[in-house]
C-alpha cells in the first residue's frame, strides 16, 4: 500500500537573474499501485518534481505525503522510493549482479543468501540473467535500461520514480520497452512516477496523465479524458500526434469568422461560449472528412498542399482561403490506401460534433467535442 500525496508543491530555484519558480503550487493525488505519467515540454518541472519526491532536492513549499505520514524530512534512503534515470547511471566497473545488487547490500540488512536470489528472480523477469556477469561496457542500450531497472525493482520500493527511461534507446526498442515496462508495473502494483516529454508514452502507458507547463499543473485525468475533453488550449495543442488544428476566430452573432473562412454553429454551441468575443477553434486531424465536391453545411474548399503518406494513413496538409498572400494550412489524417494528389482541390468538412472552442485569452476550453458517437463503444471515458 503506498499512496502519494502532493499537497501545494512550490519549488523556486535563485540563479544571477532572479528567482525561477520551477514548479508552482502542485497538488496531486497518486493512488496505490496507480501508473501516472508527468508530461510537458522541456523546463515544465517535471524532473524537479520528481527530484523533490526523491528526496534529492529540497521543497521551498507544501507538502508530501507517503500513504498520509509527511516525508519532506526523510532523507533518500528513509523514503523508500527507487529512481531510475535516463542515464541509467549504472556503476561501470562492476558487473551486472553487482550492480543489481548495490543498493540492497547497502541499505538493507539482507543475507548475502536473499541478497542473490532476489537479484537471479528479477534478472529472469527482465530476462537479462544470461548477463549478469557482464560488465556495462558490454551490453547494449536496451540491456543497459533493464539492468537499471532490475536495480529499482530488486529494491522492492513502495514507489517508483522513472525519468524518462527510455529517451535514449531507439524507436523499436522504446516501443517495445514501453509495452513491458507496463505489463512489469502491472504485475508488480507498485505505485509509479514516469516522467516524459513524449505525448506518445504518456497516451499508451499512464493509467492517468498529469500534463504540466510552466511548473503549473494543467490537467490530471486518463489518456482519452485529456485527448476528448482537455482542460484548455494547450493541454488539446501536447496531446495528440498530429497535433490539434487551431483556427483563431471572432464571434460573429452565430458564426464563428476568420480571415479565410465562417463557420455557422448550432445554437447550443452558441450558448457555451457565453459573452467570449475571441475564441479558437479547434479540430483533430483525424475528424476532418475529405468529401470532394460535396457541398453540405460545415465543408470549405480546400487545395491540397502536401501528403505525407504513412503507409496506414495519410497526413494531408491541406490549405483554406487560397486567394490570401497568407491562406491557413491545417492537417487532415486520412486511410492510407486513399490516393490524394498534391495540388488538387477538395472540399472538407468540420463536423460541428467534433469542434473544440478555447477562449482566445485564457486558452480555457469553452466546447469540446461531443462524445456521442463514441458513447457505445469501450472507449467511452
Ligand atoms: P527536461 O524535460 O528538459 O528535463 P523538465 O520539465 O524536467 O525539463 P526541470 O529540469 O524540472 O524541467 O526544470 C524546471 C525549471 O527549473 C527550468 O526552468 C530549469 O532551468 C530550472 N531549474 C532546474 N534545476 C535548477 C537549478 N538547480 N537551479 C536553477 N534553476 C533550475
Amino acid at each position: 500500500m503506498a499512496e502519494l500525496t502532493l499537497s501545494n508543491i512550490t519549488k523556486r530555484f535563485q540563479d544571477e537573474h532572479g528567482e525561477i519558480i520551477a514548479v508552482d503550487d502542485l497538488s496531486l493525488d497518486i493512488d496505490d499501485g496507480e501508473f501516472l505519467v508527468l508530461v510537458g515540454p522541456s523546463g515544465c518541472g517535471k524532473s524537479t518534481t520528481l527530484r523533490m519526491i526523491a528526496g534529492l532536492e529540497t521543497v521551498s513549499e507544501g507538502q508530501m505525503r507517503l500513504d498520509g505520514v509527511p516525508i519532506e524530512g526523510l532523507s533518500p534512503q528513509e523514503r523508500d522510493l527507487a529512481m531510475v534515470f535516463q542515464s541509467y547511471a549504472l556503476y561501470p566497473h562492476m558487473t551486472v549482479k553487482e550492480n543489481m545488487k548495490f543498493g540492497l547490500e547497502e541499505a538493507t540488512n539482507m543475507s548475502a543468501d536473499e541478497i542473490d536470489s532476489r537479484v537471479e528472480e528479477t534478472a529472469r523477469m527482465l530476462n537479462i540473467d544470461e548477463l549478469l556477469g557482464r560488465k556495462p561496457s558490454e551490453l547494449s542500450g536496451g540491456q543497459q535500461q533493464r539492468v537499471a531497472l532490475g536495480r529499482a525493482i530488486v529494491r522492492d520500493p513502495q514507489v517508483f520514480l522513472l525519468d524518462e527511461p527510455l529517451a535514449n534507446l531507439d524507436a523499436k526498442l522504446r516501443a517495445q520497452m514501453r509495452t513491458e515496462l507496463q505489463r512489469l508495473q502491472e504485475d508488480l502494483g507498485v505505485t509509479t512516477i514516469y516522467v516524459t516529454h513524449d505525448q506518445t508514452e504518456a497516451m499508451t502507458m499512464g493509467d492517468r496523465i498529469a500534463v504540466l507547463n510552466d511548473g503549473v499543473l494543467q490537467q490530471v485525468g486518463t489518456p482519452l479524458e485529456l485527448y476528448h475533453k482537455p482542460a484548455n488550449q494547450f493541454v488539446a495543442g501536447f496531446i495528440g500526434e498530429p497535433s490539434m488544428n487551431f483556427f483563431e476566430m471572432t464571434v460573429a452573432d452565430t458564426r464563428l469568422v476568420s480571415d479565410t473562412f465562417e463557420y455557422p454553429l448550432s445554437s447550443d454551441t452558441r450558448d457555451s461560449l457565453g459573452p467570449v468575443t475571441d475564441v479558437v477553434l479547434g479540430i483533430r486531424p483525424e475528424d476532418i472528412e475529405l468529401v470532394g465536391d460535396t457541398e453540405s453545411p460545415h465543408t470549405f474548399e480546400t487545395i491540397v498542399d502536401v501528403v505525407e503518406p504513412k503507409g496506414n494513413e495519410n497526413n494531408v496538409y491541406l490549405t483554406i482561403g487560397p486567394n490570401r498572400a497568407e491562406p491557413t494550412t491545417f492537417v487532415a489524417t486520412t486511410e492510407g490506401m486513399k490516393s490524394i494528389e498534391e495540388g488538387a482541390k477538395t472540399r472538407v468538412r468540420i463536423p460541428e460534433q467534433a469542434i473544440h472552442i478555447f477562449d482566445a485569452k485564457s486558452g480555457t476550453s469553452l466546447k469540446n467535442r461531443s462524445l456521442t458517437d463514441v458513447e457505445d463503444s469501450e472507449l467511452t471515458l
